[in-house]
């Protein structure tokens, strides 16, 4: 049976605009990295997003890559589309990506017109949909001219495939260049896909400062650690976590003595706030005014309703931004 989304979903989300653009985001938004490959079980995945998209989460994130195996999220995603979201088309903003290795041979990688457009109507395919609302270039490619990697993302607008252009992981000189190769083009970087956490504050040394000034919005990937920024790690590694599952991207060694320290403080801090470390973690990141969107992930629909719960406590006093800043300096002393 197809699911019955809540007419109450709109009543507690808080929208975010992107940028100096017309479009706003959910202020927490659902990304498909993990948990929704062909490996995964297909209704767990179904049920975290009608819980997302119930709870007002508007935008869903995914690559050409995602999986395992690799364009498997495309599909999960594609098969709840039709079977429970297809009447709300066009109450979601869907992204996809190109850049990182997707398939063999010198076109299924990096930042060029072939790679982008062949990719992106891969990725429809496999989504089954006619359009993306966002296209990103998923990481500067630095043997292709730039200016060839935008005309593509421009191309795409214009062809009708993307709705809006977009990047992720390029510098801050990078995301100059790219914004004004856009601008001129007449398709304005809409928004930027930035790691950055209470454990990765790299972005605040000229990223985000960048984005601001470009007027382009900024959307927050891995806020929390991972899992690290939450209660998953705090009494050891559960074997249904995301470091006991031999990802390349979070090693068991990454949860350090250290580490945990590190998480036990920020926990208490947050307790003291009367909310989760994640919820937490969430603030933090959504503290910037500049900042569009938390893009986070989840393993269960419990997990995004906590994500979302951050919403209920986001300011943060003088006080307790020094104690979180203490906290994370210790950790490298
Ligand atoms: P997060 O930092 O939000 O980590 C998500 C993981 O944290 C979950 O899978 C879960 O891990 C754990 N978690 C989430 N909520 C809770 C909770 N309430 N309590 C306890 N544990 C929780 O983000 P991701 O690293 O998953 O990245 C989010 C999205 O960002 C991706 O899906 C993708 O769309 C995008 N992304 C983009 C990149 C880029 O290069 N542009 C790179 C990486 C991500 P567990 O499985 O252990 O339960």
């Amino acid at each position: 049976m197809p699911s019955i989304a809540t007419e109450s979903r709109y009543d507690s989300m808080v929208y975010n605009r992107a940028g100096r653009s017309g479009l706003l985001l959910p202020a927490i938004s659902l990304g498909l990295w993990h948990n929704f490959g062909g490996v995964d079980p297909r209704e767990n995945g179904r049920a975290i997003l009608l819980r997302a998209f119930d709870l007002g989460v508007t935008h869903f994130d995914l690559a050409n890559n995602y999986g395992p195996p690799p364009g498997s999220a495309e599909e999960t995603l594609g098969a709840i589309l039709r079977r429970d979201l297809a009447a709300h088309r066009d109450e979601l903003v869907i992204s996809t990506k190109a850049g990182y290795r997707m398939w063999d041979g010198p076109y299924g990688e990096w930042g060029s017109r072939k790679h982008l457009i062949t990719s992106l109507d891969q990725s429809l395919k496999r989504m089954g949909l006619e359009y993306v609302d966002i296209f990103y270039h998923h990481r500067p490619d630095p043997n292709t001219p730039l200016e060839e990697t935008m005309a593509a993302l421009v191309y795409a607008v214009r062809s009708g495939r993307a709705l809006y252009a977009a990047i992720s992981n390029y510098t801050p000189e990078q995301t100059r260049q790219a914004a004004a190769i856009l601008r001129t083009l007449g398709t304005p970087c809409l928004i930027h896909q930035v790691a950055y956490s209470m454990l990765r504050r790299g972005p605040e040394e000229g990223l985000l400062q960048t984005l601001a000034a470009e007027g382009i919005g900024c959307i927050v990937f891995s806020p929390l650690a991972q899992g690290m920024l939450t209660n998953r790690y705090l009494t050891g590694i559960p074997a249904d976590s995301r470091a006991a599952s031999g990802s390349q991207f979070l090693r068991r060694e990454q949860i350090t003595a250290e580490r945990l320290a590190t998480i036990q403080q920020l926990n208490e801090l947050a307790q003291q706030r009367g909310q989760s470390l994640a919820q937490m973690a969430l603030a933090w990141v959504l503290r910037h005014p500049d900042t569009t969107s938390a893009l986070v992930g989840a393993s269960k629909p419990e997990q995004i309703e906590e994500s979302v719960g951050a919403l209920q406590n986001l300011a943060f006093s003088a006080e307790e931004l020094a104690a979180i800043d203490k906290i994370l300096a210790a950790e490298h002393d």
